[in-house]
């Protein structure tokens, strides 16, 4: 495989970009306008300067890397010559069905169709294609280019000979497999909303502050950050999207979002991206300060 195209050049596309192009791949990346590309091309060339900073590569690897990937503004020109589509547009299904489609029209008929999506249904993305059979999730973590794990996604459909050719793929990037069925939250989510959840509930009955919250989980179980500093790191809309996804899909009430977080999305506080949430994140220094709701 040499040629892969990125849909969606935003916080995770530039992030798998990066990876592949680093990896020699020649990467066609694919968003709605050139603003965006361009955005995406300047974090991927900070991106690679911290690493020439840091001797990890040289400045012919960071010439060789951006030399791989080229950028365009249409699906149909994008994945033209693609072997392997990675979908990693905005986390909303009417889009991604959209997309998934155009893909299915555009891309050569051999070609693998993959989402990084987080918690919508592969299978359910494959039945907007006519080759199922090549539909797989892999579902990368943030930032791309530092962590190793690849979740891969393997839908109702999808085959054992493109689960084994994704599987080898990842590995030649560098990063770690790890296979999951399709079921609402795959594994990553399945586990770690729950626990974010319930760190939430915690902190709404009273049992903890913020702060001992997060505490516990990092010195007692050794966790690098607590869970409601990651809350606010991934954004509490996000979290609150993929507890409707659980709770929907399993019918569970288990996964039933705590009221405190619905309240908090309602009232804006999304956490880092809008400067507020369980901490506050305007303040300008990298020590960590509680929110004033919480004091
Ligand atoms: P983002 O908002 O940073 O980027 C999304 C990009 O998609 C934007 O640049 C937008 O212009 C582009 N886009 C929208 N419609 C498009 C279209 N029709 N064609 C091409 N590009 C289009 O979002 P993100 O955080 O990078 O998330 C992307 C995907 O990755 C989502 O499915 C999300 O669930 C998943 N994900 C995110 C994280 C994370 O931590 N951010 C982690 C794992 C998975």
């Amino acid at each position: 495989m040499q040629n892969i195209s990125v849909i969606g050049s935003g916080t995770m596309g530039n992030g798998i970009a990066h990876v592949f192009a680093q990896n020699g791949y020649k990467v066609s990346l694919i968003d709605i306008n050139q603003a965006a590309l361009d955005r995406a091309l300047a974090t991927i060339a900070k991106n690679l300067d911290r690493m020439v900073a840091k001797e990890k590569i040289t400045a012919e690897d960071k010439a060789s890397t951006l030399a791989n990937i080229s950028t365009h503004t249409d699906i149909a020109g994008g994945v033209k010559y693609a072997e392997l589509v990675i979908e990693a547009a905005t986390e909303n299904k009417d889009l991604k069905f959209k997309i998934f489609g155009d893909m299915d029209v555009y891309a050569p008929a051999g070609c693998i169709l993959a989402s990084n999506t987080s918690s919508i249904s592969i299978t359910e993305l494959a039945a907007q294609t006519n080759r199922p059979d090549k539909v797989i999730g892999m579902h990368f973590m943030n930032p791309v280019p530092v962590m190793l794990l690849v979740e891969i996604i393997n839908g109702y459909n999808t085959s054992k000979e493109v689960t084994a050719i994704i599987d080898d793929l990842s590995r030649k990037i560098g990063k770690v497999p790890a296979m999951a069925n399709d079921y609402p939250g795959f594994i990553a989510n399945r586990i770690l909303m729950p626990m974010i959840n319930e760190a939430i509930w915690t902190l709404h009955e009273g049992v903890g502050e913020v702060t001992e919250i997060d505490t516990v989980m990092k010195l007692g179980m050794a966790h690098p950050m607590g869970p409601l500093q990651l809350a606010d790191f991934i954004g509490l809309d996000v979290c609150l999207a993929i507890l409707h996804v659980l709770h929907d899909g399993f019918g569970n009430p288990k996964y039933a979002p705590c009221p405190l977080l619905v309240n908090m999305v309602n009232a804006g506080k999304k956490g880092v991206k809008s400067g507020e949430g369980f901490y506050s994140w305007t303040h300008g220094t990298k020590e960590l300060v509680v929110s004033d709701s919480f004091l």
